[in-house]
């Protein structure tokens, strides 16, 4: 068996050690005679397996105690109804949009309520959204209950580097974000959030958990029709057990949160990603072959699009790409072209043998 590179944007690749040492406990979990997927909730062990989790959680992005972690289910797309059910009080939202995930969480909002849209990097003529808004130009509610981004648009590959801070913008309403796909990646300014939220399946562990840190005062407002399984006042009061949490995601992240700490941390893991996306970056715009349309301070270091100089040739591009063993770089479908996932479990080999190819593929074809 040899793995290859796995660049899918999500499900996405983890990190070997985790999975090897979920399969040696498969059958088994450390002398229980149980394996996790076989485990009661409620019972000794995974209370053992939920708290040591939660806690490696906490310490590795510094939650502060004021916020609850909550582990649910349903993913990004569910909390963009979730959110607005807890916090708009059916009133008005402010969306700043900059790629199709904040396009679609903004869609959802106007189901329960008004969702304005106060920035959009569509609006200034960037094409596929490639740019960044800065916060002085967003035209901000004076009665919003939150302010929404997605800090972190996986499809279009814009980041943003830093947290917009509302207070200094004059503004009183919470930031509310959606950092799926850089979640784990870079340390969070937690000063600047009121409520964040994170599908696990990009940089944490598999589909099924959806992680949620919600400052403890803005919990308790939930619209009426908001199902108690996914109002967080009761989550939180349950301490994620109001139902059934999914329980193997959780064990897996748990794992990934302890090869998170050997790495020395998310500061560390900080400095590798910087490290891979710049070795990625500097091998497309060093070349006359390979494009990124993004603006470089707007650029993502987990999702990175590119595009060839011919439409005919992606599929030979990804037809050797995936004779050396490097998959799923497929650009998504709105987007077009090619994309690579490059998140914490992404070994700078990967990024090497990728950056190898594209220089090798570049010269035979450009
Ligand atoms: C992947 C992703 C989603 C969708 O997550 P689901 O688990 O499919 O609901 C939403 N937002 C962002 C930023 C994502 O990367």
């Amino acid at each position: 068996m040899t793995r290859a590179y796995n660049f899918s944007a999500g499900p996405a690749t983890l990190p070997e050690p985790v999975l090897a040492q979920a399969a040696a406990e498969m059958l088994d979990w450390r002398g229980s005679g149980m394996g996790v997927m076989e485990m009661s909730h409620r019972g000794r062990e995974f209370d053992e397996i939920f708290a040591r989790t939660e806690l490696r959680l906490r310490e590795l992005l510094a939650v502060p105690a004021e916020f609850k972690i909550l582990f649910m289910q349903g993913g990004a797309i569910a909390e963009n109804a979730i959110v607005p059910m807890n916090l708009s009080r059916g009133g008005v939202t402010d969306h700043v949009v900059t790629g199709l995930w904040s396009i679609k969480t903004r869609q959802e909002a106007l189901r329960y309520g008004e969702a304005h849209i106060v920035a959009s990097n569509a609006a200034d003529g960037a094409a596929n959204h490639t740019t960044l808004p800065a916060p002085a130009t967003w035209r901000l509610s004076a009665n919003a209950s939150y302010v929404h981004v997605c800090s972190n648009e996986t499809i279009n590959g814009v980041e943003m580097h830093e947290l917009p801070d509302l207070r200094a913008l004059g503004c009183d309403a919470p930031l509310v974000m959606d950092c799926s796909s850089h979640i784990g990646s870079r340390p969070i300014e937690w000063t600047r959030v009121g409520l964040a939220y994170a599908g696990a399946q990009k940089n944490i562990g598999p589909s099924g958990l959806t992680l949620v840190f919600v400052r403890e005062d803005l919990l308790g407002h939930a619209l009426p029709f908001c199902p108690s399984a996914f109002d967080y006042a009761v989550v939180a009061a349950n301490g994620s057990m109001y139902n059934t949490p999914p329980t193997y995601s959780i064990y897996i992240a748990g794992l990934v949160f302890e090869w998170m700490a050997a790495q020395g941390g998310v500061a560390a893991l900080e400095q590798r990603n910087i490290e891979k996306a710049t070795l990625l970056y500097d091998a497309i715009d060093g070349s006359a072959f390979y494009t990124n349309r993004v603006a470089r301070e707007a650029r993502s270091r987990m999702n990175v699009p590119f595009f060839l100089p011919d439409d005919r040739l992606y599929a030979p591009f990804l037809a050797g790409a995936e004779e050396h063993r490097l998959l799923q770089l497929k650009g998504h479908k709105s987007v077009g072209g090619l994309r690579a996932s490059i998140y914490n479990a992404m070994p700078l080999a990967g990024v090497q043998a990728l950056v190898t190819y594209m220089r090798e593929f570049a010269q035979r074809h450009g």
